[in-house]
């Protein structure tokens, strides 16, 4: 007997949606309210009893509802739920989840504004948050306490590149009742974490998933239950906060979505010939397709093989003046744009420390191993990566 392998693109593509004109894409639903012929079916949408009903669009609107499916269906999830931003979706399941005097265990290493709003924010509501490493399982199960309601993660953490063992956490939290939070920004079809164990998926689909940097948007891959309760009416974190995704945005972020896989092959393929090139010339890098990657194995067992090792990388310039001097050479040189964000066709580059992760204290970003020096590569779609790797060479003379 033969089981057939999970693909997230496959499944993607086996949903039929059409356009209500029989338009190849669906069509975009530009309206902000639904009419409804009696009374009675809008009462029952109200309490979300009518089923492929529509009431208003900061609840649900038919082009996020599409997008939403093809992510669920993505992620092998019963939902799915998009929004306004990354952190919208992420902020959503802290606040779903924790009431006043609950407790989170996070990875000490996790994309910059999560980190801030742990530590600054959640003390607002008294929900307290104990930091690990998270690749330490012990840590993380002796952090677990009464109130704990989950551990939070990001399948390959930002910026140093960690991989965490969502088998194995998922373990812990099964065991402990709670819930596991995996963040997949970085590797979208690489990893399947609700697969692998983990409750609650989160996205920035500003990054790899949109792909084109003109949008801001996240979402959440979650069981039909959390994608009603964060919608409830009364009650619920998405529906009352109110950060809804404009449905102009959706639909654009759906015919992206269709071509992710080939991007993240050809981001993956990129990333490791830089890192090969890399490690020919002595510099120091961390890239987890590298079998000296201390997460490299682990990895290995839980990806989605196809789709490669992704394309983040990083090297270490030691200092912040020297990476600075670097990453001004290989703009100049046009190696790609000095810019945050990532997922980008060019390649973009920053020093993690004076940017995405500088919300994060510098005695705590030197507890956690990340250099001061650390350059992060969201390595491009070059069609000639050996020529792009030539640039950096150059930009690196004089080092
Ligand atoms: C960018 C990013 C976020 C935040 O997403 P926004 O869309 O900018 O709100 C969260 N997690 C990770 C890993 C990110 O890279």
């Amino acid at each position: 007997m033969t089981t057939k392998k999970f693909d997230p693109a496959s499944n993607i593509q086996s949903l039929k949606q059409f356009g209500e004109f029989g338009g190849v894409n669906p069509s975009i639903t530009d309206s902000s309210t639904f009419t409804f012929m009696t009374a009675e079916t809008m009462q029952d949408t109200f309490h979300g009893e009518a089923e492929g009903c529509f009431l208003y669009a900061r609840h649900w609107n038919p082009s996020n509802k599409f997008l939403a499916d093809a992510l669920a269906a993505m992620e092998g999830t019963e939902s799915g739920w998009v929004m306004g931003s990354g952190m919208a979706a992420i902020t959503t399941v802290f606040l779903q989840l924790c009431n006043a005097g609950d407790h989170i265990v996070s990875s000490i290493t996790t994309y910059g504004g999560t980190y801030a709003f742990l530590k600054n924010y959640l003390p607002k509501f008294n929900i307290d948050v104990t930091f690990v490493d998270i690749t330490d399982l012990n840590a993380v199960e002796k952090a677990i306490r009464p109130t704990t309601k989950m551990v939070y993660t990001e399948t390959m953490t930002n910026p140093l590149l960690q991989i965490s063992d969502v088998p194995a956490l998922s373990g812990i939290t099964q065991r402990h009742g709670i819930q596991l939070v995996v963040d997949n920004t970085f590797t979208p079809m690489i990893f399947s974490p609700f697969l692998l164990g983990a409750d609650i998926v989160v996205y920035s689909m500003t990054k790899y998933i949109n792909g084109k940097n003109d949008a801001v948007a996240g979402a959440i891959c979650a069981s039909n239950q959390f994608v009603l309760d964060i919608s409830d009416v009364n009650d619920g974190t998405a529906m009352l906060l109110g950060p809804a995704l404009d449905p102009l945005r959706s639909s654009s972020i759906l015919k992206n979505l269709h071509t992710l896989h080939i991007r993240m092959k050809q981001h993956s393929k990129n990333g490791m010939h830089l890192a090969e090139r890399f490690k020919e010339i002595g510099l120091k890098y961390n890239y987890p397709g590298m079998p000296d990657h201390p997460q490299h194995e682990l990895m290995k067992g839980m990806m989605n093989e196809e789709y490669g090792f992704g394309g983040m990388i990083a090297i270490d310039m030691e200092t912040p003046e020297r990476a600075a001097a670097l990453m001004e050479s290989m703009q100049f040189k046009n190696v790609g744009y000095h810019a945050v964000s990532l997922g980008y066709f060019k390649t973009l580059f920053s020093n993690s420390g004076k940017s995405t992760s500088s919300e994060v204290e510098e005695s705590v970003q030197l507890e956690m191993g990340m250099s001061p020096g650390l350059v992060r590569f969201s390595v491009g779609l070059d069609n000639d990566i050996e020529a792009t790797f030539q640039l950096i060479k150059e930009s690196l003379k004089g080092f």
